[in-house]
């Protein structure tokens, strides 16, 4: 059974960016909220309301399917796979994603795509988020 992390309670958001770091952190070994594969954002003009973007972890994930070089691929459960060492850095993955969820790596010029692995979840403070099983695969 494959898990996918989704946004539970997006109300009690407090924009602390924890979840953005903890995904730095496991991933790139970095302190730093521009490594995510997640983004958290203040809505401009609503002061304490945030906007959080993650892989919707699509079955059929249109980044994937724009990619010229097949250097993002389907991956098993929903969302996407990087193969770095095919990417050409053109970006058309990142134009692709409807929602804007796939983040950009601006020093590496590739995607970032989430792996769903819930280290986000873990460290949010506030249960914003949670590490769902589907039932597919
Ligand atoms: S930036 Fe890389 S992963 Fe994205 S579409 Fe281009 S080649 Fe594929
Ligand atoms: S860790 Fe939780 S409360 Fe903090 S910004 Fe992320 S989702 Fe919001």
């Amino acid at each position: 059974m494959s898990k996918l992390i989704k946004v539970v309670r997006r109300e009690q958001c407090i924009g602390c960016l924890q979840c953005m770091l903890a995904c730095a952190r496991q991933w790139e070994k970095l302190i730093s909220v521009e490594k995510a594969a997640l983004s958290v954002d203040m809505y401009p003009g609503a002061e304490g309301s945030f906007s959080i973007r993650l892989c919707y972890g699509c079955l059929e994930p249109d980044c994937a399917e724009a990619c010229p070089v097949q250097a993002l691929l389907p991956r098993t459960g929903g969302g996407v796979t990087l193969n770095p060492s095919l990417c050409i850095h053109c970006g058309k993955c990142v134009s692709a994603c409807v929602p804007t969820a796939l983040m950009w790596d601006q020093e590496k010029k590739q995607p970032i795509p989430c792996k769903h692995c819930g280290v986000c979840a873990f460290y949010c403070p506030n249960q914003v988020l949670e590490l769902q099983e589907q039932d597919h695969d």
